[in-house]
């Protein structure tokens, strides 16, 4: 039985184009660096022994991750390519238009609706101003009503299980094997776009062997620090330079 009714109307405001990274497919990275734009890597990692929230969102998560190899554990590793947008999206035109809008990544097409499942749509969280939720169609009660949302919803899942283990080959070949915890920190990898695209072109002409590096974990944090030792997890401690750690 539906529980909510949400209506939305975009007003075109663009504020949703500036002040964040914009998860990309793995074709959408090639698009976006064929443009000339950069692309940010985020590495996040988890396993199941140390998982809180349901099993089902433990294995939502899995679905779009890849299993690597750190110490004497297995863990799971999501690579999410982003376009950055955290000034504004570069595509973003002084009219607050999109300059690629026939061509722009899916989850522009998505926003406001949520991606993960297990996250509930609220408007509070969103950019959008209050008025857009006032006017427009339903277009989510208990499920997403409107029928090309949901189905852009769906692709964007299934792109995220489909190139799991894809961009983790990149992220290897580039020699990119330390990532963040999830919910503690992340950690962010501003590659060349050169080096991107040449890493790109390699792993899809398969010239890299996937699957065999061994990954780290940086963590700062005492309690957990000692939690993912206990598991035989490898931390990292270098405070590498090659990527911006952030603490949640
Ligand atoms: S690609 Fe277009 S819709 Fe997406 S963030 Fe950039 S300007 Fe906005
Ligand atoms: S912030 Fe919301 S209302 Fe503004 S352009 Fe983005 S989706 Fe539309």
């Amino acid at each position: 039985m539906p529980n909510t009714s949400i209506r939305f109307a975009c007003n075109g405001c663009g504020v949703c184009c500036k002040g964040r990274l914009i998860p990309l497919t793995l074709n959408e990275t090639r698009q976006w660096l064929a443009r000339g734009h950069d692309v940010a890597i985020v590495l996040e990692a988890f396993n199941e022994e140390t998982w809180t929230a349901e099993p089902q969102q433990f294995a939502h998560s899995a679905r779009r991750a890849a299993e690597v190899r750190s110490g004497g554990a297995k863990i799971q590793v999501v690579a999410v390519f982003t376009a950055n947008a955290l000034g504004q999206c570069p595509n973003l035109g002084a009219d607050d238009r999109c300059g690629i809008y026939e061509e722009r990544p899916l989850v522009c097409r998505i926003y406001p609706m949520e991606i993960n499942p297990y996250i509930p749509l609220l408007p509070q969280n969103k950019a959008c101003p209050p008025e857009t939720w006032q006017t427009g169609e339903v277009i989510f009660t208990d499920h997403i009503v409107d029928a090309t949302l949901a189905r852009q919803v769906e692709q964007s899942r299934q792109a995220d299980r489909d190139d799991a283990q894809a961009k983790i080959d990149i992220c290897e070949y580039m020699g990119l094997t330390t990532a963040a915890w999830k919910n503690n920190a992340m950690a962010v990898y501003q590659p060349a776009r050169h080096e991107l695209m040449a890493a790109l072109d390699a792993c899809e002409v398969n010239t890299h062997e996937s699957g065999g590096k061994e990954w780290s974990v940086r963590v700062n944090q005492s309690g957990l620090r000692q939690q993912l030792q206990d598991a035989h997890i490898r931390l990292n401690d270098d405070n590498a330079s090659n990527y911006i750690f952030h603490e949640l």
